[in-house]
């Protein structure tokens, strides 16, 4: 239904947007779209929610060719006088209306991001952010398989991320490598200060009823992945899931039970 409506709208689009369009549709795409769209206002594009002191969910809107909205989280951490990004928003002109969003709703300004893995709802912001002089990172991974999809590559790449369940410090909170799961390199990122865990694409929110965009998951290692994170970080009182709503460790169990049918 999704994919007929598309070609029948956009048959004018050259064949490099529509594989595009497809990479990012398939990866991110969830069977249970519609009921996820339902709850979001109609005007929205991005929403800026803190969580916790200095640390915030923003969630950016895609809006496929028929019509369906689905929204996707990343992180923004407070660092000093400075913020950290983690993910940039669905799309590159979503990404520059987010910068905008954090300048007149949290006032500092962005001085580095990471991104999370080479989907389009992680990256696909990445020039926006090089082209104002905002410091991008990602997994050498990462870097390599952007440039595979024709996404844009982050400029700077993270070290000793490699073996699955490694962690590294990056400024004030922690990065983590919990191995192959929702894509080949995915990372995790984890707010010390506030126990604060952003899962990503890994972990599925509450109302997820199936696993989301598989194309590059990992099935075998994906559980795996996650029993890495629980037990890493089993302090955590906040996760964040790539899509719908945050939760608590019981989103790394839900996620869990999803391999279970
Ligand atoms: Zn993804």
């Amino acid at each position: 239904m999704l994919q007929q409506s598309f070609f029948g709208q956009r048959m004018a689009f050259n064949w490099a947007t529509i594989f595009l369009f497809f990479i990012g549709a398939i990866a991110c795409h969830p069977s249970n779209v519609q009921a996820a769209e339902r709850s979001a206002p109609e005007s929205a594009t991005i929403d800026i929610h803190m969580v916790r002191p200095g640390v915030w969910v923003h969630t950016s809107y895609y809006t496929y060719p028929d019509g369906t909205r689905y929204p996707s989280n990343g992180l923004i951490v407070r660092e000093g006088n400075g913020l950290l990004l983690v993910d940039t928003a669905w799309g590159e002109s979503l990404t520059v209306t987010l910068l905008g969003r954090i300048k007149s709703e949290i006032g500092l300004p962005v001085r580095r991001a990471v991104v999370t893995h080479a989907h389009g709802d992680r990256i696909a912001g990445v020039d926006a952010l090089e082209a104002r002089r905002i410091e991008v990172y990602s997994l050498p991974l990462t870097q390599k398989r952007a440039i595979g999809e024709g996404m844009p590559v982050p400029d700077h790449a993270l070290a000793g991320l490699d073996i699955p369940g490694s962690s590294v410090k990056f400024g004030s909170v922690e990065l983590f490598y919990p191995g192959p799961a929702h894509a080949p390199d995915n990372i995790m990122v984890w707010v010390p200060s506030e126990h604060i865990l952003f899962g990503g694409c890994a972990v599925r929110a509450a109302a997820a009823t199936s696993l989301g965009g598989i194309a590059d998951a990992n099935r075998v290692e994906w559980p795996e992945a996650i029993r890495r994170a629980r037990s890493h970080y089993s302090e955590a009182t906040v996760v964040v899931p790539g899509h719908g709503a945050i939760g608590d460790l019981k989103l790394l169990d839900h996620t869990l039970s999803l391999f279970e049918d």
